[in-house]
């Protein structure tokens, strides 16, 4: 009898399988360093990644993640007094260097770098900032919404009451007017914008009029704009009036998976600092944090030119597409001004099975909930999210998008064999093996 896992049942009794076939511990951890392997070969070397919330970080970057230091405990804050360790000098100069890094690629006065994942810097604030039963508005999934800032998350351990911003499903955007309504109404203490469908500017200015007459106030959930933000491409949210700006360090930035949180108000600095630690982080990953800090200098000296790429192959590969007879969302648009594209791909299977049926062709993508569906269709949407991060810092241009576009066309429109697709995916990936907008590789070359 197979006991109840949230997890694949499946897919666990298969490793219980490897771990009673192998000889010993040995074989044991040889068996976890294999399927290293194995991910490293296919995904690394041979897959065009085309996920969003996933960004190939630089080999600094990843000599950082495996340093030393990252063996140490360094609880609490930056500095002698505020640990609980001592000789932990060098690890305030790395720690202190990735905060004022992370304030000079944000243009802030405050940052904090401990955290897990951006999820974590989410439940900072709902620990901070809100108090049972107080009413926040976020975004709904299908608007691209995030659980993190939903019943089912963070926002949802806290008691708070949710209500969704309402959108226009046809243009995507807020609608405004409805918005002010109903935020007169609610008088929300805060309103989270923390968008996983990202694809245009959110009129952040704007719901600050709205809710500032009663002290709300409002939160940039920037998990995946935070590199364009960086780098200039895409609004300043703090600028616009966000009270805070919390992200993740491995979507559009490009460094570590983790988290950031940035803000200007010095009285939020004590209720976030103090959410962090003791709440929710203790020793906090000090290699994680050296790559981090290393990324946010990456973004300093390319981040500009690296991001507006990022975007210009995101417009390019929804024309592309579109062209292909994959219809793309927002069209009338130009698709983007971020790192995704969204295809309707209803016509195709719906997302779940056609973007397992691109990944047999070493395509890789996401199933993602469109408007039109419901928020309990996430495990079957119509849509399709393709994200172009990790191509762009492979080194390719817009011109490529069309390459790109032409092997999604072979397997879904013109229904070819997966099979004879990869071979030509691997063709064209096979010379693609360095990073660049970063110090190891600089500047994409010969394009
Ligand atoms: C990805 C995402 C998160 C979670 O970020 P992690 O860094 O993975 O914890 C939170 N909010 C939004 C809007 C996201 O898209």
């Amino acid at each position: 009898m197979t006991q109840f896992e949230v997890h694949d049942p499946e897919v666990l009794a298969n490793a219980r399988q490897i771990l009673d076939t192998v000889s010993g511990p040995a074989e044991m951890a040889q068996a976890v360093v294999d399927a290293v392997s194995r991910n490293e070969e296919w995904r690394g070397k041979q897959c065009l990644n085309l996920l969003a919330p996933e960004a190939p970080t630089s080999p600094t970057v990843r000599r950082m993640l495996s340093a030393e230091i990252g063996t140490r405990a360094a609880e609490g804050h930056i500095g002698r007094v505020n640990r609980w360790f001592a000789g932990t000098q060098h690890i305030d100069e790395v720690e202190s260097l990735c905060v004022e890094l992370l304030k000079k690629a944000f243009r802030c006065n405050y940052a904090d770098h401990r955290l897990m994942g951006s999820m974590i810097g989410n439940m900072a604030f709902y620990h901070a900032l809100v108090q049972p039963g107080d009413r926040v508005m976020t975004a709904a999934q299908p608007f691209g919404g995030h659980s993190s800032n939903r019943h089912d998350g963070p926002a949802g351990t806290r008691g708070v009451e949710i209500f969704d911003i309402p959108f226009n499903s046809e243009t995507l955007d807020v609608d405004l007017d409805k918005f002010e309504e109903e935020a007169q109404r609610i008088q929300p203490k805060i309103v989270v914008m923390g968008m996983s469908m990202t694809l245009f500017p959110l009129p952040v200015r704007q719901i600050v009029d709205i809710i500032s007459p009663w002290g709300g106030k409002f939160i940039f959930d920037g998990a995946h704009q935070a590199g364009l933000i960086a780098g200039g491409q895409f609004q300043d949210p703090l600028k616009e009036g966000a009270a805070l700006l919390t992200g993740s360090a491995g979507k559009t930035f490009s460094g570590p998976q983790s988290g950031m949180m940035m803000w200007n108000d010095p009285d939020l600095t004590e209720p976030l600092t103090e959410a962090i630690f003791p709440v929710l982080a203790a020793t906090h990953q000090v290699n994680r944090v050296a790559a981090l800090a290393v990324a946010a200098a990456e973004m300093l000296e390319y981040g500009n030119v690296y991001m507006g790429q990022i975007v210009k192959n995101s417009q390019a590969l929804g024309k592309a597409l579109d062209d292909c007879g994959i219809p793309v969302l927002a069209a009338d648009r130009g698709y983007s001004q971020s790192h995704q594209v969204i295809a309707n791909v209803g016509a195709f299977g719906g997302g779940l099975d056609v973007a397992h049926k691109l990944a047999e062709a070493n395509l890789i993508t996401n199933k993602n909930l469109i408007p039109g569906d419901k928020p309990e269709d996430w495990d079957r949407p119509s849509g399709l999210r393709i994200g172009t991060i990790e191509v762009t810092r492979l080194g390719l241009m817009e011109a490529d998008m069309a390459t790109i576009a032409g092997f999604f066309k072979r397997v879904l429109v013109e229904g070819e064999d997966t099979a004879s697709v990869q071979k030509d995916v691997l063709a064209f990936r096979e010379p693609l093996q360095d990073f660049y907008y970063n110090f190891d590789n600089g500047w994409p070359k010969g394009r």
